[in-house]
């Protein structure tokens, strides 16, 4: 399978990827040696964490430094994966803050265990142009209670699927990666609760792959802390233009601020291309304030897919207004909204 290369704009270090210009972003992380002290406290791993993410921003735009640099046994992606475990004791991965032991078995809102449950995995032909074909990782369970869930079978049954471990997973990428895909995306359901599985992964995996993270964006500050330097595109479900939509569909508290928080932080990490699905309805509260948001803070030529294919699906029965399809007028009236806003990189 030989995938077209075409360089779309925001997404030219991809693009350099794929042709072998630069390094995907773990790469370099694995070239940074770290002291991984089993018996330090989390703080100071934090402080180890953060001296070495400052050599790895210095390394990232260094491509002639980093050829005489090897992957290093003890390495920055490992000392995330032992971050990720220790805050998994009192799990706060993403912005519900369950703070539950999900080593020792608690579960919190999301429902997800010490192992990652995958749903399914295959290689992916009907995403954005400039990720097909992509090896598409669905993970089980989602910290989200999105009553119009398009995947709803898998996002709110945490046990469905099978365990893999990070081995297993890392063993596939180097498989799928021989059969030419571009990229691996990870998503599910939510791909935050499963961070130290991705991780896992990509330590086990000798594939340069890009890392596509294809997620609600409600992680805590600490799981983005964490993906710097593991992502290479996020790839975002902007869902809500308010906190009130927020609740009303999807459980979540104080969305607002955590997604616009993590769209900010992801745009100046890595490249960024966002989806919004258009919700009947819901065009004024919802989508005008996101791409109006999109404009001012992440610039014009922001990539976003507006999104108008909405079917009622999964458990929408007590949101009236969400039991129809999208009208031919509401898309034309938000794509038309988009560009008089200025965004001129609509997918
Ligand atoms: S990932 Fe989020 S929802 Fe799941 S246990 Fe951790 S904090 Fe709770």
């Amino acid at each position: 399978m030989a995938p077209s290369l075409t360089t779309v704009r925001g997404l030219e270090r991809y693009h350099r990827i794929l042709t072998g210009e630069s390094r995907a972003r773990r790469d370099i992380l694995r070239r940074i040696p770290v002291d991984i002290d089993s018996e330090a406290d989390l703080t100071e791993l934090w402080r180890e964490h953060d001296v070495a993410m400052a050599h790895y921003r210095e390394l990232l735009t260094d491509d002639d430094a980093l050829t005489v640099l090897t992957p290093r046994t003890n390495n920055l992606l490992g000392l995330k994966l032992e971050i990720c475990h220790r805050l998994m004791h009192s799990c706060k991965l993403c912005e519900n803050r369950c703070a539950v032991d999900r080593i020792s078995g608690e579960l919190g809102k999301c429902r997800c265990g010490r192992e990652a449950r995958i749903a399914s995995r295959f290689i992916h032909m009907h995403e954005e142009m400039e990720l097909v074909p992509s090896l598409t990782v669905f993970f089980s369970g989602c910290n989200a209670r999105c009553c119009f869930c398009q995947n709803w079978d898998i996002s709110q049954d945490s046990f469905s699927g099978i365990v893999l471990t990070g081995e297993e997973i890392g063993r596939g990428l180097d498989e799928y990666h021989e059969l030419g895909v571009k990229n691996v995306n990870w998503v599910g359901g939510e791909p935050t609760p499963h961070i130290h599985t991705v991780i896992s992964s990509l330590l086990n995996s000798k594939s340069s792959l890009p890392v596509v993270w294809n997620s609600n964006m409600y992680l805590s500050r600490e799981a983005m802390a964490l993906l710097s330097g593991v992502v290479d595109i996020y790839l975002t479900d902007f869902k809500f233009g308010n906190d009130d939509c927020a609740v009303r569909y999807s459980g979540m508290e104080d969305y607002w601020e955590t997604v616009t928080r993590n769209h900010i932080s992801a745009s100046q990490d890595a490249e960024i291309l966002i989806r919004h699905l258009v919700l009947p309805d819901n065009l004024e509260c919802c989508s005008i304030p996101i791409l109006k948001w999109v404009a001012e803070n992440l610039g014009p030529g922001t990539r976003v897919n507006v999104m108008g294919q909405y079917r009622p699906a999964g458990d929408t029965g007590r949101c009236e207004e969400l039991q129809r399809r999208l009208q031919d007028s509401e898309i034309s009236y938000i794509l038309d909204s988009a560009r008089n806003l200025g965004l001129d990189n609509i997918v």
